[in-house]
């Protein structure tokens, strides 16, 4: 069979009976699924042959590149040896063992407790769950209410996507759930500019002290955000933002969860983006990086103080069939041994991340683009009718969606989140490869303008 049937009749059939995640199945019918066969390294190949620079990672998650022979060889002797047992009921196994020790030496100082899970969304399902159940046990029980940002991303399940800020996802599905409150986040240009950054970050933090006073203090259980808002449009917070949550959180009793489902390993030059920041989190949900996306895993990190209580509190009528499933544990192990012995945080923040930050702001003088920024392996450009005045283009125009199938044209995956361009491509991108990036997405650009 050519290779040309085959795509077709695999886009017949995808189309006749996959129903894909965050996808209009009337765009597809249209335009046909592109195809994606193998990767290797940062590169992406598809059905007709074509070789595109994944600037995405995946899906923020290739955090050590594709085609990695080691993870291949440590999940076929994990399969080999004990594809299945559960962590329920006084079993464990050497994998997850083994992971909860290394994450707990990898993690700041003082957590030292992990929860396994299978995903992102099932790790914030379980961070609800842990706080709400931490103060019941304190002997608060009235506090309960977790307060979360506009706009953040933090999954598709129920919990997590009440969690979460995004309100086409609350309007499907009657969401949110109640004792969740949304504030704004720090978002520097889409908020205009008449404020400087600092005081824009001071306003966003301050959000979150009017919002405790409102419900009131002996109320509020936890805030929870990530360090950068990723799928939210890397949404990098002015450097007033974090001391004053800080500050803020420290004063009222309340919890800090940082999502590091996209800043852990890695991801910002440090190996948590809470370290980037220097947060002191109660619970960090984790997933994607922890496995580099090999086979699905997540988990949340949590701090002695509350494993302690949890502990104390007996058993927590919690958690999945799959929680540190031993494969997903042993690519997971392997994983993290690559990010430690290639020294991979280092490299990001000592090379890539600065070289990146200069060649992706050249980006800047193109007249669509009213910001160009970055921090890490992360990257954002905000897509402008006017740069001056910040005037966004008219949403039926979907510059940002065109921008993107321009981009693949190019050989480049960048994502559109409305008119943000975002970029977050595997950690070991070389130099030459970041200008590769930044020349297709030029053309991009100019394909667009
Ligand atoms: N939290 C953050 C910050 C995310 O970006 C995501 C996914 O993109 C999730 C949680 C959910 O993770 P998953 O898709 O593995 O359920």
């Amino acid at each position: 069979m050519s290779a040309e049937i085959e795509t077709s009749r695999l886009q017949q059939l995808d189309h006749a009976h996959f129903m894909h995640p965050f996808t209009d199945h009337n765009d597809l019918g249209a335009k046909g699924t592109r195809i994606i066969e193998r990767a290797d390294g940062v590169y992406i190949e598809d059905t007709a042959g074509q070789k595109i620079l994944d600037g995405m990672a995946g899906l923020w998650c290739v955090n050590v590149g594709y085609g990695r022979k080691s993870i291949a060889d440590a999940v076929y002797e994990q399969m080999q040896t004990l594809p299945f047992y559960n962590s329920f009921f006084q079993c464990t196994h050497p994998p997850a063992v083994e992971l909860a020790h290394e994450l707990a030496t990898l993690a700041p100082e003082g957590m030292n407790h992990v929860f396994f899970t299978g995903s992102g969304s099932e790790s914030n399902d379980t961070v609800l769950r842990m706080v709400r159940h931490y103060w019941a046990l304190k002997g608060q029980p009235e506090k309960q209410v977790m307060i979360t940002r506009e706009n953040a991303y933090h999954g598709s399940t129920v919990a997590a996507a009440s969690l979460g800020g995004m309100k086409p996802m609350h309007r499907q599905g009657g969401l949110p759930i109640p004792g969740i409150e949304h504030i704004a986040q720090p978002y520097w240009f889409g908020e205009g500019g008449a404020l400087s950054a600092d005081e824009l970050g001071l306003k966003a933090a301050q959000a979150l002290e009017a919002r405790i006073q409102a419900v009131g203090p002996d109320k509020v259980a936890a805030f929870m955000a990530e360090p950068v808002q990723g799928a939210g449009g890397v949404i990098i917070p002015p450097a007033s933002y974090w001391p004053e949550v800080k500050r803020i959180l420290a004063q009222y009793d309340i919890l800090l969860v940082v999502d590091e489902v996209i800043c852990g390993f890695g991801r910002t030059g440090e190996w948590f983006g809470c370290q980037y920041y220097d947060l002191t989190p109660d619970l960090m949900p984790i997933a994607k990086g922890m496995t580099s996306g090999y086979l699905p895993m997540g988990g949340v990190i949590v701090a002695d103080k509350v494993a302690e209580v949890l502990a104390a509190g007996g058993e927590f009528f919690h958690g999945y069939t799959y929680s540190g499933h031993p494969v997903a544990a042993a690519a997971a192990l392997e994983n993290l041994r690559i990010l430690k012995e290639e020294k991979i945080p280092e490299y990001v923040r000592d090379v890539a991340a600065p070289y990146l930050a200069q060649a992706w702001l050249t980006l800047a003088d193109h007249p669509l683009v009213g910001e160009a920024r970055s921090l890490g392996l992360m990257g954002a450009l905000e897509l402008v009718r006017h740069r001056e005045t910040r005037e966004r283009f008219a949403e039926s125009l979907k510059v940002g969606e065109r921008c993107r199938d321009y981009a693949v044209e190019a050989g480049l995956v960048m994502r559109a989140v409305g008119d943000t361009m975002i970029i977050a491509p595997p950690l070991v991108i070389t130099t030459e490869q970041i200008d590769e990036l930044v020349t297709k997405a030029r053309q991009a650009l100019d394909m667009t303008w």
